[in-house]
């Protein structure tokens, strides 16, 4: 028995010179900004170039329609990655909202495109949400098709008169909402940013490289943010207090790191949307999960992709349409991990891609 262990323990002895021997100079460690190591892993690959379906594009920020030149231009864009409706989600009002609505018209294009308004939820105080709610029938009536992407300044920014913060669920703003649910057009809202942006910024923590390349999405200030959570409990109370609005939360509602959670959410509002823009890297690395969760809530998910860059939009075909293993994502400062394909069947396909979009933009 002792002879064995001392055995080992001279075998391990042993070992450890021999590595101390061949490592030579310790060589410090790169940042996880320099290691870029390249995959030895050789398995089937396919590229998905087009959709399987014409795609409508929920969450779409495109250059502004100003001219008949500048349509033509996004069609032929939109044509190429097939992507067969655009909606304008960065919401306009007034005067350049009908801009775009005749530069639409004048190019016979209007089956490719919705545009939103938008609301000014800037400087809140006695008497706006009438004005708002005002300013959101006009807008509806000259033709936009929901009100658009409301942004996480709101929540996060938005201030009263008297100094506040502007919470979701202020009263003020219900005359806004219970127009937008009798109008029954589809409210396009944008909450806080990943739970991550609301955590320290250190080491342990999965954002780390954004926080580092964007200061202005850490929102771990508590003297002047509210906690991930208490956000959503204000967004959720939100929906509790406007069941009728059709409501699209933007981003998987920054749930897709748990998606369980974002079908509690679901469970309780029937009336309850949301679209993939920009969280593709989540559900990419949890595709038989995510797969599970699109077809049980495969009424309720819309494709979006937010910002326009055509060459990206690939990377969402492959993820839903393929089962292709450890591939790369776009954004390194969104993920650092590859990304595995869901292979989703067709008939959720076709309602994620075009069906749940055209019904919610059809009046
Ligand atoms: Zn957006």
């Amino acid at each position: 028995m002792i002879r064995g262990s001392m055995l080992i323990l001279a075998v391990a002895l042993l070992t450890d010179t021999a590595i101390a021997q061949q490592r030579g100079a310790q060589i410090d460690p790169p940042s996880i900004v320099e290691y870029q190591p390249r995959s030895t892993l050789v398995v089937p690959e396919h590229p998905v170039p087009r959709p399987r379906y014409p795609v409508v594009d929920f969450h779409g920020h495109p250059p502004r329609l100003t001219s008949v030149a500048a349509v033509r231009q996004l069609l032929l864009q939109m044509d190429s990655i097939g992507i067969d409706v655009m909606v304008q989600a960065g919401g306009t009002s007034g005067e350049t909202l009908r801009q775009q609505l005749d530069a639409i018209r004048q190019a016979g294009a209007e089956k490719r495109f919705a545009v939103f308004t938008t609301l000014d939820l800037r400087n809140v105080g006695p008497g706006s949400g009438e004005q708002i709610a005002r300013q959101l029938d006009a807008d509806i009536q000259a033709g936009a098709a929901g009100v658009g992407e409301i942004n996480k300044g709101f929540g996060l920014n938005h201030r009263r008169t008297d100094g506040s913060r502007l919470r979701l669920d202020d009263p003020e703003l219900d005359p806004v909402w219970r127009t937008a649910a009798r109008l029954g057009i589809p409210v396009f809202i944008h909450v806080g940013d990943p739970p991550e942006f609301f955590e320290p910024h250190d080491l342990s923590n999965e954002r780390w490289l954004e926080l580092a390349l964007f200061p202005s999405r850490r929102f771990n200030d508590r003297s002047r943010y509210p906690t991930f959570d208490s956000l959503m409990a204000e967004r959720d109370r939100l929906f509790e207090r406007h069941p009728g609005v059709k409501w699209v939360l933007a981003h998987l509602g920054w749930h897709a790191n748990d998606l369980a959670r974002l079908g509690r959410l679901f469970d309780r509002h029937p009336n309850l949307y949301s679209e993939v823009g920009a969280v593709l890297y989540d559900l990419g690395r949890q595709p038989r999960n995510a797969r599970a969760f699109f077809e049980k809530y495969q009424d309720r998910i819309l494709f979006g992709k937010d910002s326009f860059r055509p060459e990206e939009y690939p990377y969402y075909w492959r993820v839903f349409e393929t089962e292709d293993e450890y591939f790369d994502y776009y954004r390194d400062y969104h993920a650092f991990w590859k990304l595995y394909g869901m292979g989703l069947p067709d008939t959720v396909l076709r309602k994620v891609y075009r069906d749940n979009a055209l019904k919610l933009l059809r009046r």
